[in-house]
């Protein structure tokens, strides 16, 4: 029987994003020729370094190969170089596009405590042992995306900042639905996060979310606050299966756990749509460390391994490439961000090898 054809759009963007996505791509290229799919991959610019090419940060032919793709791979977007550019044409703006264009309000951010680096966390090891989060933000809604916003002036001569926090019924009722399937999943157990207290578009994130969840009475619901929630993350982590929350909370309650994992190096995404999908590491373009061989590339190869089990549907060769980048833990490899005294530090091209390597030995 002839293969079915899988196109990736790879966008390697800015800073250590074209590091990191090469260890990716060598994945990739391995597994072309050892999965039931044939793998077409093709590259295009986004954010700066579209930008000094094209005067915009997400130019039409990036888009539609996006659109036209099967799925996105994407390193990272922005930098110094740029940060005083209008907001509408900054390297991040591709980002905030592209979830918007190709409908993807589903982030999916898993968090996992890796055994081997348990140590390496500025937290306790006790406290992260069994650690396990899939933390579901909403991606197309929130103060990202609500009008009015920007910066004027008010007739008195003084400046206004403004951003709206802004959610539908069914924008919330979208992302609670993917949620609680993703909870009947795993452990059955959904923690709602707002500040239902203060925001009211947050109320009705609370209403929405409870509504939902009469759906799915095998699934444990509660609703802790965001500022709780922060705390609880430090404090007692492995009480949580599955996190689901808006944009912005999202965004800093990801940062936040990346380090019960030691680095934020470490932490995938994908996000879904109904029609489209997008995978990337959780970090930014690290312009402090680009184009010096120390990022660390675990990142974004697990985000490939998300590709393999939510776009592809392979779910056991997305355990494979999991159980790669551990035998390369497990073997002592580290780059700089995960390394202590003891261990073999390597470079970013190195670590990406190891995984190949690794993944090798595995189908063999
Ligand atoms: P960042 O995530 O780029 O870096 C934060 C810190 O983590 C830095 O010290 C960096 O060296 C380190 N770090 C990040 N990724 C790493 C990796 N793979 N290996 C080792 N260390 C790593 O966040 P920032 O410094 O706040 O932002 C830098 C730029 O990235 C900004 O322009 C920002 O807007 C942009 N950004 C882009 C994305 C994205 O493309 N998805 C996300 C966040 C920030």
């Amino acid at each position: 029987m002839a293969k079915k054809d899988f196109s990736i759009a790879v966008f390697p963007g800015d800073g250590i994003g074209k590091e990191i996505t090469k260890q990716a791509l060598k994945v990739l290229t391995f597994l072309n020729g050892k999965i039931n799919i044939d793998l077409r991959l093709k590259e295009g610019n986004v954010g700066g370094a579209a930008y000094d090419i094209h005067g915009t940060p997400l130019p039409p032919e990036s888009l539609d190969l996006a659109l036209k793709s099967d799925a996105v791979l994407l390193g990272a977007v922005g930098g110094p170089k740029w940060e005083n550019l209008d907001y509408a044409v900054r390297p991040e703006r591709a980002l905030l596009d592209l979830r918007k264009k190709l409908g993807l309000f589903a982030n999916l951010r898993p968090v996992a405590a890796f055994e081997e680096l348990l140590h390496t966390s500025t937290l306790k090891a006790e406290i992260l042992r069994g650690v396990n989060i899939m933390i579901v933000r909403e991606l197309t809604g929130d103060v990202y995306f609500g009008q009015p916003r920007g910066v004027s002036k008010k007739t008195n001569g003084q400046s206004i900042g403004i951003n709206t926090m802004i959610y539908t019924d069914e924008e919330i009722r979208r992302i609670a639905h993917h949620a609680f399937e993703i909870a009947r999943n795993r452990k059955n157990n959904l923690v709602s996060v707002d500040k239902a207290n203060v925001l009211e578009s947050t109320e009705l994130w609370r209403d929405v979310v409870t509504e939902v969840g009469k759906n799915y009475p095998d699934v444990n619901l509660s609703h802790m606050y965001v500022d709780n929630c922060a705390m609880q993350l430090i404090r007692n982590p492995a009480q949580f299966d599955v996190i689901l929350t808006t944009n912005l909370f999202g965004d800093i309650l990801s940062d936040e756990a990346a380090m019960l994992t030691g680095s934020i190096g470490m932490l995938p995404s994908a996000s879904l749509g109904a029609d489209h999908s997008m995978y990337e590491p959780i970090h930014g373009s690290a312009p402090d460390i680009a184009g010096q061989n120390i990022a660390n590339p675990i990142g974004t190869i697990l985000s490939v391994a998300m590709m393999l089990r939510y776009s592809m549907n392979l779910p056991d060769e997305a355990g494979l490439v999991e159980k790669a980048v551990e035998q390369t833990l497990k073997d002592g490899l580290r780059t700089k961000d995960i390394y202590q005294s003891g261990d073999k530090l390597v470079g970013t091209e190195e670590l990406g090898e190891s995984v190949v390597k690794n993944l090798r030995n595995l189908f063999n």
